[in-house]
């Protein structure tokens, strides 16, 4: 068996080895539940308040504007279901866009079932929503406007500043899902005029069913969870604590490492991109080619089926993804290659690599080998890509006859 080529951070990522060792001691040792009055339980709480100081930190907020949930479903389905139901007096429109994760469109259908209005911003061919379509779009009754910070198939990252300037102005609300830009590029709250941003540790080398909910102070924001006293009402619920400390460690190792990764993944990312362009004919990039995440690749290879390409790089090791990982098992092509302008044929053939710290030069080498070899069989298998061929050498013939 060759050796696991990893290529799907996106989807998630491996808990570095720094983070499963801060979290050990918390489920052998300080396994006290922080609500006790006992010292045990006193460390638990401890290691809670430390890690929501470095979290808060992380994006320039105050540790009193923190909400761990168990990830970035959770707090992006808090964030838009009890700000809708907290300014439901003021108005009932909400603006997201068409490519948000499905945490946020679900939501905003349910919202829609119960009686909100929800206004879908297009997007341009790289994915950019446009901050004039957005600003015609408010109206005196929006209450909410949910943007995504970077895209999890495409890796567009969004005009966020200007966005949160435009909410600012018109006094609307600005929640963003930032599950894929969290420690991978430079937020602060602040300064980009964020109310509200989604996290989740497993998209950023730490542990899984862990994330948080960022809640600007003065925003009026409801329960989620009823029950205990946890999270300061909000969301109730025995801590987390080994996840807690792991994201805090994952945030903390990442915060450190940001520049040098980003630039070192930059790299890498347009290393792959060129040879993808050059050695593979009949290719198309999808998503900006520089406001991307660092570590985003994503292609359509035309009169290929993106589940089969996945099935054969996995033969070789691969780990890759086609559309996102939650609509995979589905045939419908992902909706966020859809609002970008591709047809329903193309959009199949999709293929998303994304990379991680520790992807090298090499395993990018060999997967583009691969990918070669596997393009090339599958295209030979497909009568449509033959009759293309056919076509366009009796269409080049029929030129050089007319010389
Ligand atoms: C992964 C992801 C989510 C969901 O986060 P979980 O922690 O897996 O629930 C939400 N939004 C985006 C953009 C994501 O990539």
């Amino acid at each position: 068996m060759k050796k696991t080529i990893y290529l799907d951070n996106a989807a998630t990522t491996k808990t570095a080895p720094e983070v499963v060792e801060a979290m050990l001691p918390y489920f052998t040792e300080f396994y006290g539940n922080a609500s006790s009055i006992y010292r045990l339980g006193a460390q638990s709480l401890q290691a809670v308040t430390a890690a929501r100081d470095v979290i808060a930190a992380s994006i320039g907020a105050d540790s009193s504007e923190i909400y761990f949930t168990a990830g970035g479903s959770e707090a992006d389905n808090w964030a838009l279901k009890a700000a809708a139901e907290a300014y439901r007096q003021k108005g009932r429109h909400i603006i997201t866009s068409k490519i948000e994760h499905h945490a946020v469109l679900h939501t905003c259908e349910y919202l829609e079932k119960s009686g909100f209005e929800i206004t879908y911003l297009d997007v341009d061919e790289c994915g950019l929503i446009s901050p004039e379509e957005l600003e015609e779009a408010i109206r005196p009754d929006t209450i909410l406007i949910s943007v995504m910070f970077a895209n999890n198939e495409i890796g567009t990252i969004e005009p966020i500043e200007e966005i949160g300037r435009i909410a600012r102005a018109h006094s609307v609300l600005f929640h963003t899902d930032a599950v894929q830009a969290y420690g991978q590029v430079p937020i602060d709250v602040d300064k980009l005029n964020i109310d509200m941003l989604s996290a989740s540790a497993h998209k950023m080398n730490g542990p899984k069913g862990i994330g948080f909910l960022y809640i600007r102070k003065g925003v009026k924001i409801r329960s989620f969870v009823h029950g205990g006293a946890q999270e300061r009402k909000r969301r109730a619920g025995t801590e987390n604590v080994t996840g807690i400390v792991g994201f805090a460690k994952a945030a903390e190792l990442s915060m450190a490492s940001m520049e040098e990764r980003i630039e070192r993944e930059t790299g890498l990312r347009d290393y792959l991109i060129a040879r993808i362009e050059k050695e593979i004919p009949f290719s198309r990039l999808n998503g900006h080619r520089t406001l991307r995440l660092p570590n985003n690749v994503n292609f359509c290879f035309r009169f290929i089926e993106g589940e089969s390409l996945l099935i054969k790089l996995d033969m070789q090791g691969i780990c890759a993804s086609s559309g996102s990982a939650c609509t995979s098992g589905s045939l419908d092509p992902s909706h966020v290659l859809l609002a970008i302008g591709l047809e329903h044929e193309i959009a199949h053939g999709s293929l998303r690599l994304t990379l991680g710290p520790e992807t090298t030069k090499e395993e990018l080498d060999q997967t583009v080998e691969a990918l070669k070899e596997i393009v090339k069989q599958l295209r030979g298998m497909s009568p449509l890509y033959e009759d293309f061929i056919k076509n366009k050498n009796s269409e080049l013939q029929e030129e050089s006859h007319v010389q």
